[in-house]
């Protein structure tokens, strides 16, 4: 959905919408990754115009899966996201000591006549993620020898030489030699 800076009233736009609903919120074609799906649920968004920023403030509900980074399973989840964003108009020209405002604040932009909303709930779900995406904090992943799931049980490989992490150290101790 595609907000034009223009036609945001003096009073400002509540955007309320759930799955069904009349207002269209659409990741097909969008790049969403690391996530492998992405859906609004519910949302309520008020958007408001002071001068040249945007303020998009409210709450999102969202479902979204990744794939685990040790065992490769999809992981489905869904969560309530609290929207505060700022948007200004990378078009406008700011002095100088709101260049350093934009840093600290870490403002979002937009070119031309607007934004996307899907762009700014993205960002909260992206945001939102763990370095590590594991379906668990257990999760064992997967045999690096037979590629089994090791979460499903033990294959019965020998993996104590190939195991990555000890290769880095081994090769760390090699290199202060
Ligand atoms: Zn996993
Ligand atoms: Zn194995």
């Amino acid at each position: 959905m595609f907000i034009d800076v223009a036609e945001i009233p003096p009073e400002g736009l509540t955007l309320r919408g759930s799955s069904g609903s009349l207002v269209e919120v659409d990741f097909a074609g969008r790049d969403i990754s690391p996530l492998t799906t992405l859906s609004v649920k519910e949302f309520e968004l008020r958007v408001t115009l002071d001068g040249e920023e945007v303020t998009v403030a409210g709450s999102a509900t969202m479902s979204y899966a990744f794939l685990c980074d040790r065992c490769g399973k999809e992981v489905q989840k869904e969560d309530v996201f609290p929207v505060m964003e700022l948007l200004e108009n990378i078009g406008s020209e700011l002095p100088a000591e709101r260049e350093l405002a934009r840093e600290e604040l870490e403002i979002a932009f937009f070119d031309g006549d607007g934004f996307h909303l899907e762009d700014i709930l993205l960002e909260q779900v992206l945001l939102s993620l763990p370095q590590k995406r594991l379906c668990s904090e257990e999760c064992r992943g997967l045999c690096v020898r037979c590629g089994h799931d090791l979460n499903e049980g033990d294959c019965g490989c020998d993996r104590s030489v190939v195991d990555p992490r000890f290769e880095v150290l081994k090769q760390l101790l090699e290199n202060k030699e």
